[in-house]
């Protein structure tokens, strides 16, 4: 899509050009959090590659999507870049095994929960038999979907969660079809429940069974109490001696395949790691010699995203990479089990957020700026006082008085305020007073930025009133996590990059909702508080400021909720061409050298409201028979066009 001499790399000699790109890059955290996927061509825009894919201009592509009839907002979805990351994984740990001559082999499992949209289970099912990766489902419907899939010889297929009968039974009916099922015991009960079903019939095939362990050890990060002897999940030691001791009592012991553990999810540091791998090996190792048929060490999932690019500990980044994880579990095991004379378990991680966060963009583009300078109306001829002492105000603010009468500005314009509210200043005083008091602030906080002499309180401010940016989607439904615990993506815009950037908005959402904003952007070097953009960029046609969210393939799908009824939005899917294409009757929404590029449309007006619970036909039928009987001036069909649209701001 993009020719890849036309890509930037560190020369021996820096061009201006490139010196202004880095910079630009780097205003972003674009050079540490992006240093995997994205540079910059000669126009200044992004380009998004990963492994060995051709590097996409991200503008242009989105200008042809436009075109094509799909707008932004939407998410565009590089699955191939799915494979790569399971094959990173997968090939971390065979080196790491070979490394430490580890005999007991590592297969991947890929939790569905963390993104169970359909292309990316189809991604993952095209390539799990040649990379060696099982599924994992946690609720009925998750298993149900992955147990639809064609079975693999050798990859199981784990059932995690709560579960009652009507769960064991379609675990039992998934074994009947040809997998290899381990139900993962979260409770005694569980247990029973697995026992009386297995009574119900003669099943021809059956699951095997696996005990999930309360650790001690504790993950670190925003899910460290998914662990620890406190966690809601798994049995203690007490009570896996126990599922033991019931399955012997009824010949079944020999069910048990399978030791799994869970610490978290996004684990900021490899030490709690290593310390739950060493407790983990240690149970399997004690249980394995009182159990023979256990043969899996299940690590679930926690591989940290490093999303702010400071390769750290910090709640939005990981201080180990996908090979040093894997380095120091297989290390980690191999020590305990060679020390103790236990035989090597076969490796298994439910790692989801690794696999798939790095493959999906959010698309946003930025429209209307709230905070333009507008003209400082006429007043009357006799200007009065309070006016011009604002006027006096903003021609005398300098570096070295700024905080002052930035101070004597708000006394000014509070006065003006008040003297309208008791009637002694007319509507078009207020408005010179607005106007000039928003120079005022304006050309404080340019002084601010440069040389922020003034008090916190009055940076905070400054901060505060920024011009704002409308950035069309919703935060709820795109990267819900920002808001309901604080997980900070990165971001960039599109194009630009050849400039200077360094006008620093805030972005807010178009929900009617206060918290609909984004006033952190994951940066290595501190997050940011605004995004810098172009200064010219809101005199730009709107459809092209586009911004990007980066690393929101893991959990932000599902979790996006319909607040405002602002609904899911458009997937664009990119991967490189198959064999098996179809040639006539292509589904491909525009053709291209190098990538098969299909569209799943959003949800419209009208699914929306049936996702809430309103019949469709009934609300057709209601808008047609009032847009007749009042013969309204757009009329019925003008009414079921409006709801087959795009609830997001068009042009
Ligand atoms: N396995 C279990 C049991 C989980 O609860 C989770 C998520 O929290 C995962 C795997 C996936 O974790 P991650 O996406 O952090 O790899």
């Amino acid at each position: 899509m993009c020719p890849q001499d036309s890509i930037r790399s560190g020369g021996l000699e820096m061009t201006r050009a490139e010196t202004k790109v880095q910079r630009s890059l780097a205003r972003y955290g674009a050079d540490r959090w992006g240093k995997e996927f994205l540079s910059v061509n000669d126009s200044g825009h992004l380009l998004f590659s990963m492994g060995d894919m051709p590097a996409v201009d991200l503008q242009a592509l989105v200008l042809r999507i436009q075109k094509a009839g799909l707008s932004t907002p939407l998410v565009l979805r590089f699955t191939d870049v799915i494979a790569d990351r399971m094959k990173r994984l997968r090939d971390a740990f065979f080196a790491a095994c070979e490394a430490t001559n580890y005999r007991g082999g590592f297969t991947g499992i890929y939790p569905i929960k963390v993104n169970s949209r359909s292309p990316i289970l189809e991604a993952i099912v095209e390539v799990r038999a040649r990379l060696g990766f099982g599924l994992e489902a946690g609720s009925k419907p998750e298993l149900l979907l992955i147990s639809a899939q064609q079975p693999v010889d050798g990859l199981p297929l784990l059932c995690n969660g709560f579960k009652d009968r009507e769960f064991m039974r379609m675990a039992f009916h998934a074994a009947e079809i040809g997998h290899e099922v381990v139900i993962v015991l979260e409770s005694l009960r569980e247990l029973n429940r697995f026992l009386e079903v297995e009574e119900e019939r003669q099943w021809h095939s059956r699951p095997s069974l696996g005990m999930r362990a309360k650790l001690y050890s504790k993950g670190a990060g925003k899910w460290e109490t998914s662990g620890g002897e406190l966690s809601k999940f798994g049995l203690t030691t007490v009570e896996m001696l126990e599922v033991i001791r019931r399955l012997e009592r009824v010949g079944s012991v020999d069910r048990l395949t399978l030791l799994h553990f869970h610490i978290g999810s996004q684990i900021t540091k490899i030490r709690p790691i290593k310390m739950a791998v060493r407790e983990g090996a240690q149970l399997w190792g004690h249980l394995r010699s009182r159990v023979p048929t256990l043969r899996y060490l299940d690590l679930g999932g926690g591989i940290g995203i490093d999303y702010d690019g400071s390769h750290s500990s910090s709640s939005c980044s990981s201080n180990y990479s996908v090979e040093e994880y894997a380095n120091q579990v297989v290390f980690e095991i191999s020590e305990v089990c060679n020390e103790h004379g236990f035989i090597h378990p076969q490796i298994l991680t439910e790692s989801g957020r690794a696999l798939v966060a790095h493959h999906a963009v959010t698309i946003t583009d930025l429209r209307q700026v709230q905070g333009q300078v507008l003209p400082v109306p006429e007043v009357s001829k006799e200007e009065h006082r309070i006016i011009s002492e604002l006027r006096s105000t903003l021609a005398s603010v300098a570096e070295n008085n700024y905080e002052e009468y930035f101070h004597d500005a708000v006394d000014f314009r509070d006065e003006a305020l008040q003297l309208f509210s008791r009637g002694y200043l007319s509507l078009d005083d207020r408005a010179a007073a607005e106007a000039l008091f928003h120079r005022i602030r304006l050309r404080c906080q340019e002084i601010d930025d440069q040389v922020p002499s003034g008090s916190a309180e009055l940076t905070g401010y400054l901060r505060q009133a920024r011009v704002k940016y409308l950035a069309n989607f919703s935060i709820f439904q795109s990267i819900p996590d920002f808001w309901s615990i604080n997980q900070i993506f990165p971001a960039a815009p599109l194009r630009g990059h050849d400039g200077e950037p360094n006008y620093p908005v805030q972005i807010v959402d178009i929900t009617c909702d206060s918290d609909g904003r984004v006033d952190a952007f994951a940066h290595p070097d501190g997050n940011l508080t605004e995004l810098p953009l172009h200064r010219a960029a809101h005199e730009e046609s709107p459809s092209e400021g586009y911004l990007a969210f980066f690393l929101t393939g893991a959990y932000q799908d599902a979790l996006g909720n319909l607040h405002n009824m602002f609904g899911r939005c458009h997937e664009i899917i990119l991967r490189r061409h198959r064999e098996s294409d179809p040639k006539d009757g292509d589904d491909a929404l525009f053709p291209d050298d190098d990538f098969h590029v299909s569209a799943r449309p959003g949800m419209s007006n009208s699914q929306v409201l049936a996702q809430m619970g309103y019949d469709e036909d009934t609300m057709r039928a209601s808008i047609v028979a009032r847009s007749t009987e009042q013969a309204t001036s757009l009329g019925a069909e003008w009414a079921l066009t409006a709801l087959a649209g795009y609830p997001y701001l068009q042009r």
